[in-house]
């Protein structure tokens, strides 16, 4: 299925959602802004500098075509704009870390993936 989010990623992009109202970025796709509910949102692409907010090691992948991966890292990770995202990324990234998204084709879609700065 195609979306503004994942098909940035096909492109090499990290893409969020920003109102056109008020400029408010969102912290989540949504229908209406945050701060002030203006219906006008747009997709923007990000810079891909973010810094590492939560990491996660997962040891039993939960599909089996992310089995092929195991174990792997995940991280939740905040852009420099604001909005947070979950991607995977470089086995021994620490909360702190600064990273970069980076994008690793996998089966018929894109992974985000940040590697350290
Ligand atoms: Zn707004």
């Amino acid at each position: 299925m195609s979306h503004p989010y994942t098909d940035g990623l096909d492109a090499g992009v990290v893409r969020y959602q920003c109102c056109d109202g008020c400029g408010a970025w969102q912290p989540l796709e949504r229908h209406a802004c945050r701060t002030c509910g203006s219906l006008q949102l747009h997709w923007r692409e990000a810079s891909g500098l973010a810094t590492v907010y939560a990491v996660t090691e997962i040891s039993r992948a939960p599909t089996d075509a992310f089995r092929a991966l195991a174990p792997y890292t995940l991280v939740l990770a905040t852009l420099d704009e604001g909005p947070r995202v979950m991607g995977h990324a470089d086995p021994g990234v620490a909360i702190g870390d600064r990273v970069r998204a980076g994008f690793m084709r996998f089966g018929e879609g894109t992974l985000l993936r940040f590697r350290r700065e």
